[in-house]
């Protein structure tokens, strides 16, 4: 965690030191030294799949960079493999920097608008002698390339003159040649400790329709080449990526160099963000989505930013996560439960507290009369009194959650049994005086009667009862559907077994079709999300929720509960 703030005490003051993560050093050190007089950021995705929770802290840390420092935060499809890209997650890249709150204002581009600079940049290095055509195969390139502890062979196309490369690589662009047949390497040196600077591949032949350009061209420049380019191209100052690409650095400052960009953009490296007990490779998700195992890239138990939103994530606790998490150098993974902290945290007080009961069990109040109704009034929530109350319905038949009524008490419990008294919420207080049960044995109706001295859930006597439990009234409850989670993979067996296959929680979904809510929650829109008292935070599922048939996902339980020792 870098964002750390120390108070440093002084005999004459206290003040505040906020310590700055290493990229905000390097930014600021950039800034006194004259090297950039303005800071412009980009987050660069590759349209070929939907954006996760890793993706998240990338773009709020360029967008956090430029807002920082008063500059500019583009979004940048770098659509230059047509291979994987579709405009479906175009799309949904869009959606998702824009929910998360990153505004780019103007300024969305797309890599594939550079492809005619990038040729040019091109041309000038064939100029300059540094790149050739070359006509060795993918199988030949690997071979010549060496490895970490032998150095490479020069390609026999090396050295072929600048009017010859010329006029290859402009048939390379007229579609002269077959995909595989030639290619365009930089030439940097095939002795290079770096085997990333053995004359890359910069460009490759591929007669393929692009999303953008179309039919327009069929040779695609390769990400070392293309990437620099269009960071320069946008003035991009600090291009922030992860640590993967700390070894295609110096290429990245070569092709800036010699393609001889004025004020080029630094290249600055950061730790992926691992998250414990769920699946953020893209491979491992588009698996359970063919497989049919999940509902889509959006199934609440994922964690791509469309199904955190449809889940009940707000971008808030995205933000309050990836600044608690920090910037850092060295992989780890963060736990979980610090992404399910910041999402309490962020709705505790901003939302309702009201009545579900997920496991119904009946509650009739024998001395209560048949028939009548009363309105109670309830704070939405205790905490927050700006939220207002509601008025709930309140009869002589409840349901309360079926745990808590037990035949026979077990230790330290202090709800319902027969001969105890406790707190209806916001109600009254009641003592069990029976219950019924099925030819099964299962518990079908349980009895109490209430003390109309109570109303509001105190008395007057100073009597006190050592439990409250939550209820709805079953002439005006609405019927609802809930969706509870547990991670989609087996905590316990770890995630992947020896073929590499997800060790999957057959768990990982239960959904209660019979669950009733106070009235208050038929209003629920879309993406709306309570507290439902006790059993944890809830949102309107964005696809299934309608009037009528109102669907809510567990977003988070809340954190500490009572559970009976079985
Ligand atoms: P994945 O393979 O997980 O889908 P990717 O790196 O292929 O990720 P891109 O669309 O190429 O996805 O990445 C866009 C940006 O997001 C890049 O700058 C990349 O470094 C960054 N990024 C990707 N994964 C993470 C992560 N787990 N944590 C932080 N940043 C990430
Ligand atoms: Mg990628």
């Amino acid at each position: 965690m870098e964002e750390k703030k120390l108070v440093l005490e002084t005999e004459e003051k206290t003040e505040e030191v906020v310590s700055k993560n290493f990229i905000e050093i390097e930014i600021e050190k950039d800034l006194a030294e004259g090297v950039y007089d303005h800071v412009q950021t980009r987050f660069p995705p590759e349209p070929n799949g939907y954006l996760h929770i890793g993706h998240a802290k990338s773009i709020l840390l360029n967008y956090g960079l430029a807002k920082k420092y008063g500059g500019k935060f583009n979004l940048r499809f770098d659509d230059t493999n047509p291979t994987k890209e579709r405009t479906e997650f175009v799309e949904s890249i869009l959606e998702d920097v824009k929910w998360l709150g990153a505004d780019f204002e103007d300024r969305l581009f797309f890599a594939s608008n550079y492809f005619e600079q990038m040729y040019e940049c091109a041309v000038k290095l064939i100029k300059k002698g540094k790149a050739f055509v070359c006509d060795l195969s993918a199988e030949e390139i690997r071979e010549y390339r060496g490895d970490y502890n032998n150095a490479g062979k020069e390609s026999p196309y090396r050295n072929r003159s600048v009017e010859e490369n010329l006029e290859l690589f402009e048939n390379m662009r007229k579609g002269v040649y077959q995909d595989g047949e030639k290619v365009l390497r930089a030439k940097i040196d095939m002795s290079s400790p770096n085997i990333n600077m053995r004359d890359p591949v910069i460009y490759r032949v591929a007669h393929m329709y692009h999303h953008n350009t179309k039919d327009a061209w069929c040779i695609y420049p390769m990400y070392d080449f293309a990437h620099p380019i269009e960071d320069a191209i946008e003035h991009i100052t600090h291009s922030i990526c992860t640590l993967e690409f700390e070894d295609h650095r110096p290429l990245y400052d070569w092709v800036v160099r010699e393609c001889e960009f004025v004020n080029p953009p630094r290249q600055i490296e950061f730790a992926k963000l691992y998250v414990t007990n769920v699946v953020t490779g893209k491979r491992y998700i588009k698996k359970l989505v063919e497989d049919g195992i999940v509902d889509g890239w959006d199934d609440p138990r994922l964690v791509s930013i469309a199904a955190l939103r449809r889940r009940g994530y707000t971008p808030e606790a995205l933000r309050k996560f990836v600044e608690l998490v920090g910037v850092s150098k060295a992989n780890s993974s963060v736990d979980y439960a610090m992404l399910e902290y910041c999402i309490r945290e962020d709705l505790k007080l901003k939302k309702a507290r009201l009545m579900a009961i997920l496991d119904p069990v009946k509650l009739v109040i024998d001395n209560y009369p048949a028939g009548q109704m009363e309105e109670l009034e309830i704070p939405m929530n205790l905490e927050n009194p700006e939220l207002g109350s509601r008025m709930v319905p309140f009869g002589k038949e409840l349901y309360i959650e079926r745990e808590d009524f037990m035949e026979v008490r077990p230790s330290k419990y202090f709800r319902l049994y027969v001969g105890n008294e406790v707190r209806l919420m916001g109600a009254y207080f009641v003592t069990c005086t029976g219950f019924e049960k099925d030819e099964n044995g299962k518990v079908t109706v349980v009895h109490c009667t209430y003390d109309p001295e109570t109303k509001g859930g105190s008395s007057q006597d100073g009597r006190k009862v050592k439990g409250t439990i939550h209820w709805v009234a079953c002439e005006t409850a609405e019927q609802a559907e809930c969706r509870l989670y547990e991670n989609i993979v087996d905590e316990e067996k770890g995630k992947l077994d020896e073929n590499n296959n997800l060790n999957l929680n057959p768990n990982s979904l239960t959904v209660l079709p019979e669950c009733y809510v106070e009235p208050e929650l038929a209003k629920a829109k879309v993406y709306d999300s309570f507290q439902f008292v006790r059993n944890g935070y809830f949102c309107a599922d964005c696809k299934d929720h309608k009037e009528g048939h109102l669907v809510f996902n567990r977003i988070v339980s809340l954190k500490s509960s009572f559970k009976i020792q079985k």
